[in-house]
């Protein structure tokens, strides 16, 4: 099995002559297709509403594109709320999901009117004392602790994460916020990571919408919408079966109807947070074949490195590579193919049976759409590449340009050795 990219060699030709590798690349048509199909898949639920996790991808193009879809933005830090602002969004536009938050996060947040999903108990105190009051409209994120499993298998270790209150904090927070004056009330949970089953929504809808019910009953609070959260996946191995989005939305109405409606909730709005399922399979990462060099192993020296890409260094991630012409050509030759970071982990891939590859062969690296350029350092020295968006029409416009050494050394700005490097009068 294999994966198609959704650019031509050729195509890729022809942005080479003025972007140089490496760069990103994403499909317009893919995340518009992608989108509409989230929107239609949730329709049935009157106020629902995706918010773009701007971490996955935080390009202010993309974003406007999602913008078109309904979709709000999700943000965790100070940056990510001034883009979101810059964008025009404002208000219930906004969910601020952060954790150890900073006081002038709050107080961001706050002037952009962004709703606030608390992640500790602890929170509504320095919320308080960080903007003086305790908003009108108030979430908190919940975290049930365990394992979370789907029949035996374990999906993730949510009791071993920082995220999110208890279930006795998460009461006692309802009652301490509804004393202190707020009126409408949202949960929040993010219990497993990129997920390829069609089962997890509807399971942590469960767990939610059960709690809820629960919050209702026992503090009284008007519950006015469940976040879903992010963690629907995407399949990064060919012989992956990716999720079906409307299998998804049945799954959480059969759910929102056995446990929500009866209890008289049937107007909570649902929302989610997704980032990798928005944007991931709908970027790569382009990069050309630089060196090769035969030791102990078979390696293939690339442009790009793990500034580009961090995910296969960090989480030992796996990334299906089509080298570009040879899509029909035979896997008959094993190599690491690498970065030029001094880390011996600065992999893309180990051990990967691949055509033969020449100097001056464009590969392409799939799903980089989400949390891969976003994730980008500095490492060494080496700076981060630009992205271009591939148009539904087929031209290409560049969204984001590289960086320069100037950037690199933008922090020195205010003392006399930056003219120097710069060779600047
Ligand atoms: C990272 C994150 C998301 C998005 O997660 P994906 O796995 O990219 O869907 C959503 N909400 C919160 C609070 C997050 O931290």
């Amino acid at each position: 099995m294999t994966k198609k990219p959704f650019v031509t060699k050729q195509k890729l030709e022809e942005i080479r002559e003025t972007i140089p590798t490496p760069f990103h690349l994403y499909d317009e048509k893919g995340i518009r297709e992608n989108a509409q199909a989230l929107r239609e898949a949730f329709a049935w639920n009157k106020g629902y509403r995706e918010y773009f996790a701007v971490k996955a991808c935080p390009n202010p193009f993309l974003i406007d594109i999602l913008r078109e879809y309904g979709c709000g933005c999700d943000c965790s830090s100070m940056t990510e709320l001034m883009l979101s602002d810059a964008l025009g969004c404002s208000g219930d536009d906004i969910m601020f999901s952060s954790n150890a938050t900073p006081a002038s996060e709050y107080q961001y947040a706050e002037k952009v009117n962004a709703i606030i999903n608390l992640d500790d108990i602890t929170h509504i105190e320095f919320l308080e004392k960080a903007i003086g009051y305790i908003p009108k409209k108030i979430s908190c994120r919940y975290n049930p602790g365990g394992l979370f499993k789907i029949s035996n298998d374990i999906m993730d270790n949510p009791g071993d994460a920082k995220y999110g209150m208890t279930t006795d904090q998460l009461f006692e927070a309802f009652k301490i916020l509804k004393e202190k004056g707020a009126e409408e009330f949202g949960i929040h949970a993010f219990l497993a990571s990129n997920t390829v089953t069609n089962e997890y929504y509807p399971m942590l809808a469960k767990v939610l919408f059960e709690v809820a019910v629960r919050l209702k009953e026992e503090t009284g609070a008007d519950i006015r919408f469940v976040n879903l959260s992010g963690g629907i996946g995407i399949p990064y191995r060919p012989d992956q079966e990716p999720n079906d989005i409307r299998v998804i939305g049945e799954g959480v109405r059969k759910v929102y109807e056995e446990i929500l409606v009866p209890a008289g909730m049937g107007d909570v709005a649902l929302y989610t947070e997704l980032g990798r399922f928005m944007t991931g399979p709908y970027g790569c990462l382009v990069t050309e074949a630089i060196h090769e060099k035969h030791t102990h192993k078979e390696y293939i020296g690339c442009d790009a490195c793990a500034v580009n890409l961090m995910r296969p260094a960090m989480y030992g991630a796996y990334h299906h590579i089509t080298v570009m012409g040879k899509e029909d050509a035979p896997c008959d030759h094993m190599y690491d193919v690498t970065g030029s970071l001094c880390e011996n982990n600065d992999k893309f891939a180990v051990d990967r049976m691949l055509p033969k590859i020449d100097i001056g062969d464009l590969l392409v690296i799939h799903d980089t759409g989400a949390h891969g350029f976003a994730m980008g350092y500095n490492y060494n020295g080496k700076l981060k590449s630009a992205e271009v968006l591939l148009k539904e029409d087929g031209s290409f416009e560049m969204i984001r340009r590289a960086e320069t050494p100037k950037d690199y050394f933008a922090t020195f700005d205010c003392f006399p050795i930056y003219k120097k490097i710069l060779k600047e009068s």
